[in-house]
């Protein structure tokens, strides 16, 4: 006799953290663990904290009962061989065949995808875009990314490398990117870039609340203490953050001219930050995007939270197996 197969297992693998959740076809949550992901000791012991949770959700259930495990990777991944390219926070993973290795640890079928992309699709299935044809989803936090679902399916690109948000260049001259090239939004609009650009002002002799903090010695802020400063009414720190989220809103102006969303998501740690990110970003977009676009475009945060990309990777894993929503 077989069991029935009614379960899906998805990971959200990050830096720092990585997350697996075991939920049913019906959607409901069932099991969610959070774990350090302790990536300096090599993709070896990572893998095998991986798999040890996917047992651990699981507990007494019947492995056979899983349709499939869906995999949300840091940067750049193949998400048709599931072969991961030189992600920025996971030293020694580059061209790991990430998608077979778990497949023959755990037995299961697996699917991949790069984790804002895959956070595009989760809005799009469980958040703030179901049925919406059309969204953009952005995650600020250490880096910028992003997915893009167009009439209806998720932008892969020829390579599957599509949606790299953070990397638009906004300014050829900028400050110097993780990608090693100049001004991308990433470099003027992430968690470090908010927290250099404020920590520069204030080393500069600018008066703040955040003067004590950088000091003579100009130790760097985080961009956690930028925003709690602006919601005090610190000059510094709400211009820094407005400037961010004006970088952001020209990003923004540019992917609705392009692929013409109806919706536009913000995640990641920085959109916390709510109305002091989110005001200046709409701003600029309705500045700047022409009249004919704008009439209904939605700006919002996440409905999903920290868990938009496990959502995504459930929704990859029904995609594949052909299983409807219940
Ligand atoms: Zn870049």
């Amino acid at each position: 006799m077989t069991a029935e197969r009614d379960l899906i297992i998805a990971l959200d693998i990050g830096g720092t953290h990585f997350r697996v959740m075991l939920t049913g076809l019906d959607h409901r949550l069932r099991q969610h663990i959070r774990k350090h992901t302790r990536a300096a000791e090599g993709p070896q012991a990572v893998i095998d904290r991986l798999v040890a949770a996917v047992n651990d959700v699981l507990g007494g259930r019947n492995h056979r009962r899983v349709l499939g495990v869906g995999v949300a990777a840091p940067g750049p991944i193949d998400p048709w061989q599931g072969v991961i390219h030189n992600p920025p926070n996971l030293t020694g993973w580059d061209g790991l065949p990430l998608r077979d290795i778990l497949h023959e640890r755990l037995g299961m079928p697996v699917w991949a995808g790069n984790d804002a992309n895959l956070a595009a699709l989760g809005e799009h299935r469980f958040g703030h875009g179901r049925g919406v044809d059309n969204l953009v989803y952005l995650t600020i936090s250490t880096g910028i990314g992003g997915g893009i679902v167009s009439d209806g399916k998720l932008l892969l690109g020829e390579h599957g490398l599509a949606a790299e948000v953070g990397h638009m260049v906004l300014e050829p001259t900028g400050p110097a990117c993780e990608c090693g090239r100049r001004g991308c939004l990433e470099a003027l609009a992430s968690g470090p870039a908010i927290a250099r650009r404020a920590s520069e002002r204030i080393a500069a002799g600018e008066p703040s609340q955040l003067a004590s903090i950088v000091g003579p010695s100009g130790s760097t802020l985080t961009a956690e203490q930028v925003v709690e400063a602006a919601r005090h009414g610190d000059r510094v720190a709400s211009e820094v953050i407005e400037q961010a989220a004006t970088y952001v809103g020209l990003a923004v102006t540019s992917l609705v001219h392009l692929l013409d969303p109806a919706l536009v998501v913000i995640g990641g740690g920085v959109s916390n930050a709510g109305d002091l990110l989110f005001e200046p970003l709409r701003r600029t977009v309705q500045t700047h995007t022409m009249p004919i676009y704008r009439e209904g475009v939605q700006i919002l945060p996440t409905a999903l939270g920290d868990d938009v990309g496990l959502w995504g990777a459930v929704a990859l894993v029904a995609d594949n197996v052909g299983a409807s929503e219940s």
